[in-house]
């Protein structure tokens, strides 16, 4: 990063604190050596309080993307207002469902997100499930971006029942 003069950097959570730390080690200074102008973070969730630990880390912009190997770029990306993914409504349809039934719940209901590819040509995918769970919204973002606000719950599969209901732990 230092050497090409790297201006954004896509990783996980975790690897962009060990890249602070490590630099922190060899010398590099954040801000001088390295002048990052914006961060996305993806493939592991971290809460808002690691993000904006990250952002005073690296002296810039520090946002979530959600995507698969699969279908892409799903959820969408996170705007400046950090309240959830906008859906990128023009390259994939999404849907939530209740993971049992397989019924499409409305906005508003956690449930799976089953994801529609709507441009991938070589490798499409028509109501692939995620294994991801979420919930929509209709965007009331002060961003002004229309586009459907997704929010992250986790995993399928990690949510433990309790006295017969589902408990869905945060998003981690
Ligand atoms: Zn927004």
């Amino acid at each position: 990063m230092k050497e090409y003069q790297a201006t954004v950097l896509t990783t996980t959570p975790s690897y962009a604190s060990l890249l602070a730390e490590e630099s922190e080690k060899y010398g590099i200074e954040i801000g001088k050596d390295i002048k990052l102008k914006k961060i996305w973070l993806t493939g592991e969730g971290c809460s808002s309080t690691f993000r904006q630990r990250l952002e005073k880390w690296w002296g810039c912009e520090v946002s979530f993307f959600y995507g698969s190997t699969e279908c892409g770029v799903i959820g969408g990306v996170e705007c400046s207002k950090h309240q959830g993914y906008h859906v990128m409504e023009g390259h994939i349809k999404l849907e939530i469902i209740d993971p049992d039934s397989g019924e499409v719940l409305p906005y508003g209901q956690t449930g799976e997100i089953v994801v529609t590819t709507l441009l991938r040509e070589g490798m499409p995918m028509v109501r692939y499930r995620s294994g991801d769970l979420g919930k929509l919204q209709k965007s009331q973002c002060d961003c002004g971006i229309a586009l459907d606000v997704l929010e992250l719950r986790g995993k399928n599969g990690a949510h433990a029942p309790h006295r017969g209901m589902r408990i869905i732990p945060p998003h981690l």
